[in-house]
């Protein structure tokens, strides 16, 4: 039997990319999107070979791949160094533009240019190294969002040490658990971060962590907030203490094209994090054009993504994608609403952000907010927005199109993964007319597929099924860290030689990819298997709510009934009235297969602490389970789920 996944939502807005912007953007011609992603299919190698060569190589690659399912090799034999390519490479040219622009949540700002980042890196890397850290060492991450991460991600991949940034909001035990699974022997760690208003204490975090993972020889410990905290002597180091005596002339080194760059944790929404390992040739490459071209990078930008180093989009988008284009990124350290809902609109007229690249979640909790935060602001720098992380739903795009981009910044949806390193599918801005919901278009190099259960791919358009890439790109993780058995077992074992995503999609006529949602949380109603992703957009499409997650309950007769977690927007109270109005709502949107069978109003809804919902959690709530099972560790406030579970 072939399960087959049935599209519902309707959606037939079309927005063309603005003719101001197409102007003077790198690419403006359909037409030579489709000779490049055609000469990037029939010949790879020559297309990254090309790509790569742009880049700077301390000994040429043999071959450019070399692929055995699933094992892939990029420039094979070639010798490089992420962090020359960040910096080194850019110092003729824009030595004194402006490489990272931080902003703290206080309202403190610092401005780091190509040739300051490139002596800090030289001086830390010179620090990692009289810690007695070598080529392959780990090194672990764990700051806020400041300079000072940067800097020490691109002086571990200076020397060739593998850093793995775990993200500041996490706990002693989430720390101490990706310490003991990377085998790390350094932590990286400051006093204390700033997060709404308050300190958020990370030595005090990583004392109770070390405790219970004692691998780690040194820590390093920048001073951000001025917090009272202990020092181990021998052990702990302040940062700038051994910057102050370190040498800023550090070469960098040649390394293999495959030496591993990085491990980053996966963001645990379906079950246990995946410790993902990217290594540096084909992520360089890879990120580096996909920065260029999605975000049609060009050298006046000032580009501000706000995500944090702990995510993947902060690692290829915040700090090496930006750099490696000699771009200058805008680092936020707080909340995008602290200590007021217009606090993200006001940094980005302060700096004269060009291209702002957020989530989903941070624009429904925009919208929830209202509008008269950003009108209070000019927002006249912006030229391109971007999006990632979950689906977007049509409401918040076109919300994001018109109230921040005022109709004049084309809007990408970019789909992609830890595991793919860069972005898979979008439109290109320039290019692509762009279509609510729907993330667009394969990137160049990339060859998904949507096929049923048995592999078989669907046969008419529009028809859901499983999202799978048909062949390796240069940015593709290598392994799960420590355990190929999960790195095989997750991502080849369900379609032999071929990338499972986990993720369930449809494409259109034009060849438009949708995001149904995760493949795990797949609804099953009377035979009928609904991705939750449209189920939700047509809640959200209601004039009253604000955020959506809907789930299957068992059921005796249905198979799977569905559980609308329905959050409202400001200065509207839920009531029967309104959840009968919903479930008409859904009926007449999506049709009658799609009703909820219940709706439940929530505060909030349970999210990682990269701001996606876990359905997973909603599902066992709504079963009425009390023992919540299953890894929880990047849960972002527990009482949500507490409060849920009471039924509140
Ligand atoms: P885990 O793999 O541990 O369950 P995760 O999948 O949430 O966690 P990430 O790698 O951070 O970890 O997220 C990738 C997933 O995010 C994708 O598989 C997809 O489900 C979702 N996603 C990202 N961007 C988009 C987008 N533009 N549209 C739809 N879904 C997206
Ligand atoms: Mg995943």
């Amino acid at each position: 039997m072939t399960e087959k996944l049935e599209a519902v939502l309707k959606e037939d807005r079309v927005f063309e990319p603005p003719e101001s912007f197409r102007r003077s953007a790198r690419l403006s011609d359909p037409a030579q999107y489709e000779a490049l992603y055609r000469q990037s299919l029939d010949d790879p190698e020559a297309f990254w070979g090309r790509v790569a060569s742009e880049l700077h190589w301390f000994k040429p690659w043999e071959r450019v791949l070399e692929w055995e399912a699933p094992n892939a090799r990029w420039f094979v034999g070639g010798r490089t160094n992420l962090a020359y390519n960040a910096l080194d490479r850019h110092l003729a040219a824009r030595r004194t533009k402006a490489a990272i622009v931080f902003e703290g949540e206080p309202g403190d700002s610092q401005v780091l240019t190509y040739h300051d980042l490139h002596r800090e890196v030289s001086k830390f890397a010179n620090v990692l190294k009289g810690l007695g850290v070598k080529a392959g060492d780990r090194v672990t991450i764990y700051l806020p969002m400041i300079p000072e991460a940067a800097v020490a991600m691109l002086a571990c991949a200076r020397i060739g040490a593998i850093h793995s940034v775990v993200f500041g909001g996490f706990s002693a035990s989430a720390l101490a658990d990706r310490i003991k699974d990377a085998q790390a022997s350094v932590l990286i760690t400051a006093d204390g971060g700033y997060r709404r208003g308050s300190v958020v204490p990370l030595k005090n975090n990583a004392d109770e962590a070390l405790a219970d993972a004692p691998g780690i020889q040194s820590v390093v410990v920048v001073r951000r907030t001025g917090e009272d905290i202990s020092m181990q002597p021998g052990r702990d180091h302040w940062y700038h203490e051994l910057m102050q005596n370190a040498s800023d002339v550090c070469p960098a080194e040649p390394l293999d094209a495959e030496h591993p760059l990085f491990i980053l944790y996966t963001s645990g929404s379906t079950g246990k994090p995946k410790g993902v390992m990217h290594t540096t040739g084909g992520y360089q490459t890879y990120v580096y054009l996909t920065a260029q071209y999605v975000f049609d990078l060009q050298e006046q930008d000032t580009y501000f993504c706000t995500a944090d180093v702990g995510w993947v989009t902060g690692h290829s988008y915040v700090v090496y994608g930006p750099l490696l284009n000699g771009a200058t990124t805008v680092m936020y350290e707080g909340a995008p609403n602290w200590p007021d809902p217009g606090r993200i609109w006001q940094v980005i007229d302060k700096y004269g952000v060009s291209v702002l690249y957020t989530a989903p979640t941070a624009i429904r909790a925009f919208m929830k907010a209202g509008e008269q935060w950003p009108l209070k602001a000019r927002l006249e720098s912006l030229r391109l927005l971007g999006t990632v992380g979950e689906p977007i739903n049509p409401e918040a795009w076109v919300w994001y199109y018109n109230v921040i981009g005022k109709g004049r910044c084309p809007v990408v949806d970019t789909w992609w993964q830890t595991e793919t390193g860069g972005i898979m599918i979008t439109t290109l801005p320039g290019v692509h007319p762009m279509k609510p919901g729907h993330a667009g278009k394969p990137f160049f190099g990339v060859e998904p597929a949507i096929v049923d259960a048995s592999g078989q791919p669907v046969s008419n358009p529009d028809e859901g099924g499983h999202l799978i890439i048909r062949r390796p790109w240069p940015s593709m993780l290598r392994t799960v860290w420590g355990d190929p058995q999960r790195y095989f077992n997750q991502y080849w074992s369900q379609y032999p030689g071929n990338y499972f995503t986990g993720d369930g999609a449809r494409r259109d006529a034009d060849g438009y990819y949708l995001i149904m949602g995760r493949v795990d949380d797949v609804l099953n109603v009377s035979g009928h298997r609904l991705g939750t992703m449209e189920v939700e957009s047509a809640l959200v499409s209601h004039p009253a709510v604000a955020e959506s997650a809907v789930v299957g309950k068992p059921d005796p007769v249905k198979g799977e009934s569905i559980v609308a977690f329905v959050t409202l927007k400001a200065g509207r109270a839920g009531s029967d009235a309104l959840k009968g109005e919903l479930k008409a709502h859904v009926a007449k949107v999506i049709g009658a297969i799609a009703r909820p069978d219940e709706i439940r109003f929530t505060d909030a809804l349970p999210k990682t602490r990269s701001g996606k919902i876990m359905r997973r959690l909603l599902r066992q709530i709504a079963a009425g389970e009390t023992d919540i099972k299953g890894d929880t560790s990047t849960l972002e406030d527990r009482a949500v789920v507490e409060k849920l579970k009471a039924g509140e």
